[in-house]
């Protein structure tokens, strides 16, 4: 079975090239040393994976053909991932790991502590895309632009319920036992946590329910994954 997975924003059909880009052809040859006719898996995000054999492969570019379906397309449940951009390394942890755990679509917040003002969106693209390229994954969520917290919850869609990691609950654990599925959304905060305005906000809108993450205070990054991992294996598809 070809090791390499590429992914390749162009719709995938079996005998239809699609072009490399020229880090991945860069990589493909130049790196991997692959040559024409060698076999990498390639995936768009929508088309599932596809087996595809590598016509012409140089420096500055190449092309690849799919040749028939090696699995289909798996989209993960319904869950997004909003959370307030902390350094840089850390923030890229956040997103390849939201990428690897499962989340169907990445929010970066600005909220009263949030340092960044500005993040690289592209750049966040790019790691969640890395993200599904190692972990098998066939569908790469999309990153958003950087919104502040309360033009977010201005227009929030009610039937969405977010899960919001109040780290003043630390405490005793929490499970999930009770809640309901469908469209969820996971709210971390910055190192500084919520303000106080952003706490009385959070608390009086009914479609919140606020939870622990256990009794330590967790990074926030450690705190994505945690919660991630307690959402998947109580409402998404761990189970
Ligand atoms: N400086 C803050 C902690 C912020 S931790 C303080 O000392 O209180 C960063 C984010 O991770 C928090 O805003 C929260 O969303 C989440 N978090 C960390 N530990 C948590 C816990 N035990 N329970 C719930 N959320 C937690």
């Amino acid at each position: 079975m070809a090791k390499i997975r590429l992914y390749i924003d162009h719709p995938l059909a079996a005998g239809q090239p699609v072009p490399l880009e020229q880090g991945q052809a860069h990589y493909l040859s130049g790196v991997m040393r692959q040559k024409p006719g060698d076999r990498v898996r390639v995936f768009n995000g929508r088309d599932g994976e596809w087996l595809a054999e590598l016509d012409q492969v140089g420096k500055r570019g190449g092309s690849v053909t799919p040749v028939e379906p090696s699995a289909p397309q798996q989209d993960p449940p319904d869950l997004w991932l909003c959370f307030a951009p902390i350094k840089k390394a850390r923030t890229d942890f956040i997103v390849e790991k939201a990428a690897e755990m499962g989340a169907a679509r990445i929010l970066p917040v600005q909220t009263d502590h949030t340092n960044s003002e500005r993040i690289r969106q592209d750049r966040l693209q790019a790691h969640a895309i890395e993200a599904a390229e190692q972990c098998g994954g066939t569908y790469v969520p999309p990153v958003d632009d950087l919104t502040p917290l309360s033009r977010l919850l201005d227009g929030w869609d009610e039937a969405r319920r977010i899960l919001w990691a109040d780290e003043a609950l630390a405490g005793p654990a929490q499970t999930l036992a009770g809640l309901q599925g469908g469209p969820w959304a996971i709210l971390i905060g910055p190192e500084g946590g919520f303000s106080a305005a952003e706490r009385t906000r959070l608390r009086s809108l009914p479609f919140v329910t606020p939870v622990s993450l256990g009794p330590r205070i967790l990074r926030a990054d450690t705190a994505a994954v945690a919660a991630l991992a307690l959402w998947q294996a109580s409402l998404g598809d761990w189970r």
